[in-house]
């Protein structure tokens, strides 16, 4: 079935007024051209989504949270829920970034609560998986990943897989300059498809399977040729509007 490219910023903890608006003027002529091919968001730092929903309101670029709690509201010091997030007009979040799972302690079924809690409130996640260097030098990386989306499976089911994405992002990967060939990408990317075709055959297939790791405009073209690679969650090289506009125009020439 074909399944739109969807190419997603995650700037992660960077930007400011200043930068976030130059990112907004350099990058808006395109964005709002209508752009066949491609879906986009911006994921941005919690205190400047305001500021990315106004600013993109004439594009069809939506606009993504990084993290959400899996509860409401309440006693909670620090934390955004879900149903904040839809408040205040946010359209995505993404939940499970290795980041988060390594630096803030968040378990598989952590992910799966706030997985499960976005989806309720209409925040459409972008669920993340990968294995770490050492389980894939010891050839775990299938069950490694499999086991991390059974997880919200079990616990949301495959529906906020469809709104939403499931991305696979190899954590010896991100941020270090080095990328998953197209073919070992794939591979992962097929076996992924093979799980939640266990849940549901038809609604897997429509499911969009993002790679992230390094993406660039010189190695996204190759990545977005593989079957089951449906778009790229694009963390460093999201940060330039120039940057990540020469990754979009790669789906239009798949
Ligand atoms: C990310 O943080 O999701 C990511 C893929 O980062 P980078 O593109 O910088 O590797």
């Amino acid at each position: 079935m074909g399944r739109k490219t969807f190419v997603v910023a995650n700037w992660k903890m960077n930007g400011s007024y200043k930068a976030n608006a130059e990112w907004l003027q350099q990058a808006l002529p395109a964005l709002r051209t209508t752009r066949a091919a491609c879906d986009t968001a911006v994921c941005a730092p919690n205190v400047y989504l305001p500021q990315m929903i106004e600013g993109l309101l004439t594009s069809t670029t939506m606009v993504g949270a990084q993290n959400c709690s899996e509860h409401d509201q309440g006693a909670f010091t620090g934390e955004v829920s879900a149903q904040m997030l839809a408040d205040i007009g946010c359209d995505l979040v993404i939940l499970g970034h290795s980041e988060r799972r390594t630096l803030f302690g968040e378990t598989d079924s952590m992910v799966a609560d706030k997985v499960k809690r976005a989806f309720e409130n209409g925040i459409m996640p972008i669920v993340c998986v990968g294995e770490t260097l050492t389980e894939r030098e010891e050839g775990r990386t299938i069950e490694v990943v499999s086991r991390q989306l059974k997880a919200v499976l079990d616990t949301a089911g495959i529906a906020p897989f469809i709104g939403g994405a499931l991305a696979y992002e190899p954590v010896w990967a991100i941020g270090t300059g080095k990328s998953a060939s197209p073919e070992d990408a794939q591979a992962v990317h097929a076996a992924l498809r093979d799980v939640l075709a266990q849940v549901d055959a038809q609604a897997a297939d429509a499911v969009r399977i993002l790679y992230g790791g390094s993406v660039k405009a010189n190695n996204a073209k190759a990545l977005f040729a593989q079957k089951d690679i449906d778009g790229a969650l694009v963390g460093g090289a999201s940060l330039k509007a120039q940057d990540f506009l020469a990754i979009c125009e790669c789906a239009e020439c798949n």
